[in-house]
């Protein structure tokens, strides 16, 4: 069978349902299996332990995670905290580097529609980014509230729909299933 060339996608897991860094991971796992090179970088961190950080380990080189966040960043009304933004930054300046890097075939920038939607971070400079990336790269951006220029740029678009969700009847995070 003959190689079709490959065209990189910019990929959007959006909404309010679960499913959006998981079914990241879920293509990760697939590419994994075709020896592609994958990094996914992550913009927030939970509270928990990911037991995907550690069955990453067995996928090295080929499938990587990078820790951007420090953990919760206290997000509401309030004006983003200076520190955050400045890590935010930092962890921005590193996924360039990547990106641009050409070393990659998926790059997953986990929660980033998150950090745009608090103004952690610079649309405009995501965009010009996305905007250059190097051709084969498929890029998947994770996160509530994609912003619409995002999506407009985007070529696949899934937005998760919440239909039911354990939480809303009490049922505290499940291990495998949350984290
Ligand atoms: P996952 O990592 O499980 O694919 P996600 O990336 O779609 O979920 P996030 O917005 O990153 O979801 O939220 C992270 C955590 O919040 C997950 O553990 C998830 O189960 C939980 N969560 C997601 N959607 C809801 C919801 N509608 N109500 C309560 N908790 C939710
Ligand atoms: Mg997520």
């Amino acid at each position: 069978m003959t190689e079709i060339k490959r065209r990189g996608l910019i990929i959007i897991h959006t909404g309010e349902g679960k499913g959006k860094t998981t079914a990241a991971m879920g293509i990760a796992l697939r590419a994994a299996g075709h020896k592609f090179k994958i990094l996914m970088m992550q913009f927030i961190k939970g509270t928990w332990h990911y037991g995907e950080l550690d069955a990453v380990k067995q996928l090295y080189p080929n499938f990587e995670i990078v820790p951007l966040g420090k953990g919760f960043i206290t997000l509401g009304d309030k004006m983003p905290d200076p520190k955050d933004i400045q890590i935010v930054e930092q962890g921005w300046n590193y996924c360039k580097e990547r990106i641009i890097s050409g070393k990659y075939d998926i790059i997953i920038l986990d929660e980033i529609n998150y950090v745009i939607y608090y103004k952690l971070l610079p649309l405009e400079k995501v965009l010009n980014v996305l905007k250059k990336k190097p051709e084969s790269l498929h890029l998947i951006l994770t996160g509530r509230s994609a912003h619409p220029k995002i999506i407009e740029i985007a070529d696949l678009v899934t937005e998760m729909k919440e239909i039911k969700h354990p939480f809303n009847k009490g049922v505290k995070a499940q291990k495998g299933i949350e984290f």
